[in-house]
């Protein structure tokens, strides 16, 4: 796995366009109302200015009232104007670059899950990384870099143009009213470093939360729980785990409220300079009342804007590192090269297993040694072993979904490789012992092991019925937390295993297919599949013995490794261990 690192700019213009992609209206309503915004301190404090002479000239003589009214008109225009803009763009920015981009951003990240290869789900850096890109998309922090750079320009034209006013009563009130916010920019630029080293660290506490939350909420741990009485242990774990991270948070939120207010004492003594200055400045007869008035208020909207400029500044590496975990995330690379020159590849004769070592990531022991075997078209083998001996390892290897560490699969002579496992997995017919249940339409259940075939209800009966599910009905709704029906493990499994057969491919992997059912059920199941398999190449994994009668070869596997192969004859014969497995199992069914 290849993390890309990206600067502050990088970041910056791949979040522009993914905005200016998902909601282009609403980006180009928010930019021109900040700008609007950005405009009305310089265009308020002329009219002010204005206004208040013409308050003071009126006092004094007669013939100001028309121009007072018209000042006051302008100001309620301009007031008006920007006001109705406000409104559009809060639209604007709350449905669109907030909701919709949001939900833009979950289904990026939901795109590239479903693109990640298999092996990478085990490594938990992986998945920090990736809760992390959750926690960005879920907190919009994409949406507030956008918005918060679109005030940044436009609160730096109102910047701009305000100094040019204040500088003309007063060049000294200008570095005064900057300095006295400048404070608030280094407290934001430090909370934020700390924030994003707390939140970014708390990627596997969060993941611990959502697990736990999963089993506290799930019915089948629920059921677990309530028999065992543990719900309230598991509850108080993740009170605890959360309690931790929440603390982490507050603590931080007190250090930032404690800066904050040394940052507005600060200001406010910045302001009360102000006045000084600008009633020396009267009392010197430099200005007038009307200019005073207009001064200050231009000295406190300089202050305001500034402060608004800097905070945003100031939050922008913090709000940038969260962003640079979600695009580092989004574009993740696993070995392209590799990628690029992978041709289809199919089974039609032979697949080869050579010296096969396979660790899980993080692990210190190999979980496969040394595997060696091969099938060749039409042949069905079982892979038998007790549990935790590798079998369904191997299974996933077989289907290129984990890629060995030393050693190779070949078909036909050709390299399965992780890329090129996708074409290999299309030939496949899967039924596994950790099937999905679906709470989906009875027709999804089954079909969607080929989605070209959807719609064809004979198909879809015929594999219920071959796999003896109960249901026939398609459009019988399942789940019962959906409202549909639920089934018992058992009942699920036969439908899983309808998928399994509604998916006609030359190369089935049967992976423990029955492990939910009774012995009865299980025997006339089995029955099927064999049928099923009858003019197909077959995996069979199984830690039952009793099928192996049915295939050519048996592979034992003890520990990761191939300890015998043969026929079941033979194997018995050998009294070995697959002997003595047979045995042990035989036991219980003569009891
Ligand atoms: P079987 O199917 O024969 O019961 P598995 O292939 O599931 O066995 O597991 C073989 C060994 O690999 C076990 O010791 C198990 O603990 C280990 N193992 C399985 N899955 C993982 C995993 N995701 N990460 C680390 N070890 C694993």
């Amino acid at each position: 796995m290849k993390r890309k690192n990206y600067n502050g700019a990088q970041i910056l213009i791949r979040v522009y366009k993914q905005t200016l992609r998902a909601v282009p209206v609403s980006a180009a309503l928010g930019i021109l109302n900040y700008l609007m915004q950005g405009l009305l301190p310089a265009i308020l404090a002329g009219l002010l200015a204005g206004m208040y002479d013409a308050a003071e000239g009126s006092l004094r003589e007669k013939g100001f009232e028309g121009k007072l009214l018209q000042m006051g008109g302008m100001i309620l225009a301009v007031y008006g104007a920007v006001y109705l803009l406000q409104l559009a763009a809060n639209v604007a920015i709350n449905a669109g670059i907030y909701e919709t981009c949001t939900s833009f951003h979950k289904l990026k990240l939901t795109e590239k899950n479903a693109r990640i290869p298999f092996l990478a789900l085990e490594d938990s850096g992986l998945l920090n990384l990736r809760r992390r890109a959750q926690d960005c998309a879920e907190r919009e922090i994409l949406s507030q870099i956008f918005m918060s750079s679109v005030v940044f320009v436009t609160n730096g034209i109102g910047i701009a143009s305000v100094i040019s006013v204040l500088a003309s009563y007063s060049l000294w009130l200008v570095p005064i009213a900057v300095l006295s916010v400048l404070p608030f920019f280094y407290a934001r630029l430090t909370r934020g470093k700390e924030f994003y080293r707390i939140r970014s660290g708390q990627a596997r506490e969060n993941r611990k939360l959502d697990d736990l939350w999963r089993i506290l909420t799930t019915k089948e741990s629920v059921k677990e729980m309530r028999v065992t009485q543990s719900a309230g242990y598991v509850f108080d774990k993740w009170r605890r785990t959360r309690d931790e991270v929440a603390e982490a948070l507050r603590r931080e939120n007190r250090k930032e409220a404690k800066s904050c207010f040394s940052c507005e004492s600060i200001k406010i003594l910045g302001y009360c300079v102000s006045i000084f200055i600008a009633l020396a400045l009267v009392l010197n007869q430099e200005i007038s009342i009307g200019v005073f008035g207009a001064c200050i208020a231009a000295f406190a909207s300089l202050q305001n804007t500034a402060k608004n400029f800097l905070m945003d500044l100031g939050k922008l590496p913090e709000q940038l590192s969260f962003a640079g975990d979600y695009f580092a995330y989004l574009e993740l690379e696993w070995n392209e090269q590799a990628e690029k020159r992978i041709e289809n590849i199919r089974f039609t004769k032979k697949m080869e297993v050579k010296n096969v070592c396979f660790r899980y990531p993080g692990c210190e022991r190999d979980t496969l040694k040394d595997v060696n075997f091969s099938i060749r078209e039409g042949e069905k083998i079982a892979i038998v072993g007790e549990n935790g001996s590798g079998k369904t390892t191997l299974s996933k290897i077989l289907l290129g979904l984990y890629p060995p560490n030393a050693g190779e699969v070949f078909l036909d002579g050709c390299l399965l490789e992780k890329h090129s496992g996708q074409s290999f997995r299309e030939q496949v017919s899967l039924v596994s012992q950790d099937f999905v249940r679906y709470a989906l339409t009875l027709r999804e259940n089954v079909g969607i092991s080929d989605i070209k075939e959807l719609s064809n209800d004979a198909k879809i009966r015929k594999a219920l019925e071959r796999a003896k599910a109960e249901l026939r009905d398609p459009e019988t709704q399942m789940g019962k937390a959906f409202g549909g029906l639920e089934l018992s493990g058992g009942q699920w499994q036969k439908i899983a295993v309808a998928r399994g057969i509604f998916r006609e491919r030359g190369f089935l992997i049967l992976d423990e297919p029955t492990s939910a059912l009774d012995s009865l059920a299980e025997a006339d199941l089995l029955r099927t599949l064999l049928e099923m398999a009858e003019d197909k190449t077959a995996v069979i994994i199984s830690h039952r013995v009793s099928l192996c009668r049915f295939v050519s070869r048996i592979l034992v596997l003890k520990d990761g490794r191939i300890c015998e192969m043969g026929s079941h004859r033979e194997l018995l014969e050998k009294r070995g261990e697959y002997a003595r497995l047979y045995m042990e199992q035989k036991k219980w069914y003569d009891l």
